[in-house]
């Protein structure tokens, strides 16, 4: 039987399947993608998609809000009670939305905000010169120690206790290693700042207890809801009592209208997956097999940034290599393993072409893979890095790949066995 969608659209369906094989065939290191559970993908593509809801439970625009403000409750619920804070809004859009979000409630356009410079691993919204964040705000910008590949806490407190920012931002889309949010925390403190972490590609690693949260030591914090987290694409912003009114505010009418309720529902579901002991042990194994991908890289003259990794993704550094970051990233991609070129702490090339490239382990380790395909996976990088002119090399790797894939199967098939009825359908063993 032909879906509505292959009978209407055969072109868009077309290009769908093909997405799902590519999905299917392809060995995944984008740290921010990750695959989520056919319970997420069922309530994201839900007939919640058709209803408008400004404003929040109690307290709507529009009439017909029997069954969305019960489900928007329980997604606040949910997600106060995962991230032990005392507030949520799970209404942003997106984790550039949240962070706009937290930025406005805390701060006026003129204050200065200070957070981490994006080629040193920041990111585009914590101040970076392309992006909006840095012409509303003065925006002061800390770096990583290149000797280290570490945050530098006392660049950090001496850069605060100059420039006295209103808002200090901790949390990075491209820092392999913990982030000390308390350290961050008491310089805010000292200055007079107000502290918001951004957790987006951590979250997941947060809620099972892997990385310290920054919950107890931030004014605010954000993230997107999409990365290790594993729900829907969207955002969230968790916050002390104090901030709650005013975070609401900044969300909504500040900065959006209607949220997205089939969003909102999947966040639900997603909260309730990553309360289970099934998720801590996915985030636990996302972690050894970060390590075990970045062991056996160094094993073959790989040289890492800050020489390895405590969370889900590593950084290398392709200099003594003599390949480009895009270059490589480019093979890579011909031998179905995606990844992304990315910026070094000590990379004098041009971000457009960087000596860097990326890789995490959030979607393979949502497939079951461990730290044995973690190291096959990097024997497969070495061997298209050493043939990197040799498409039948190239070639070759993209047959492995396949056939590695194969073993791990798609988790769209994948659900968190069932809260109310332990018979799992096909529960992903970890
Ligand atoms: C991914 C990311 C964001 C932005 O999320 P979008 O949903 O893409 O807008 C914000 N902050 C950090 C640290 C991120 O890694």
């Amino acid at each position: 039987m032909a879906t509505a969608l292959e009978r209407y659209d055969p072109q868009i369906y077309e290009l769908i399947r093909q997405e799902k094989a590519r999905q299917s065939a392809c060995i995944r290191l984008i740290p921010s993608e990750n695959y989520v559970s056919r319970a997420v993908m069922e309530a994201s593509g839900s007939c919640l998609t058709n209803k408008y809801a400004e404003g929040y439970p109690g307290k709507r625009y529009y009439e017909g809000q029997q069954v969305t403000d019960l489900i928007e409750k329980i997604a606040r619920e949910r997600a106060t009670k995962l991230f032990k804070a005392d507030y949520a809004n799970v209404q942003p859009y997106s984790g550039s939305i949240a962070n706009w979000a937290a930025y406005l409630a805390l701060a006026k356009p003129g204050d200065t905000i200070m957070g981490l410079s994006l080629p040193y691993g920041g990111h585009l919204t914590h101040g970076w010169k392309v992006n909006v964040t840095s012409k509303i705000f003065n925006s002061v910008q800390y770096t990583i120690d290149p000797k280290t590949g570490r945050l530098d806490y006392n660049q950090i407190e001496d850069l605060a206790k100059k420039h006295k920012p209103k808002i200090i931002i901790s949390g990075a889309t491209a820092y392999p290693r913990q982030i000390d949010f308390e350290i961050f925390g008491q310089i805010a403190k000292k200055v007079g700042a107000c502290h918001v972490s951004d957790i987006a590609h951590i979250a997941g690693l947060v809620v099972a207890g892997i990385h310290k949260s920054p919950v107890p030591y931030a004014d605010i914090v954000s993230t997107t809801t999409h990365k290790t987290l594993r729900g829907p694409r969207g955002g969230m912003l968790l916050c002390k009592a104090e901030h709650a009114a005013n975070v609401d505010k900044s969300v909504f009418p500040g900065l959006q209208g209607g949220p997205h309720m089939h969003t909102v529902t999947a966040i639900a579901v997603a909260m309730a997956e990553a309360n289970t002991p099934e998720f801590v042990a996915y985030a636990k194994q996302i972690v050894k097999n970060a390590k075990a991908l970045a062991e056996k890289l160094l094993e073959f003259g790989f040289n890492l940034s800050s020489g390895g990794t405590d969370n889900h993704l590593i950084l290398i550094d392709l200099q003594n290599k003599k390949i480009s970051g895009k270059k490589l990233a480019k093979a890579l991609d011909r031998a179905k393993i995606v990844a992304n070129y990315n910026t070094t702490p000590l990379d004098p090339a041009h971000p457009a072409d960087p000596s860097g490239i990326r890789m995490g382990t959030p979607a393979i380790t949502s497939r079951g893979m461990k730290e044995e395909q973690a190291k096959q996976i990097a024997i497969l990088i070495n061997k298209v890095a050493e043939n990197i002119d040799n498409e039948s090399v190239i070639e070759e790797v993209g047959k492995e790949v396949l056939l590695l894939s194969s073993q791990f199967p798609v988790p769209e098939h994948f659900i968190i066995p069932n809260r109310n009825n332990p018979e799992p359908l096909d529960a992903l063993t970890y």
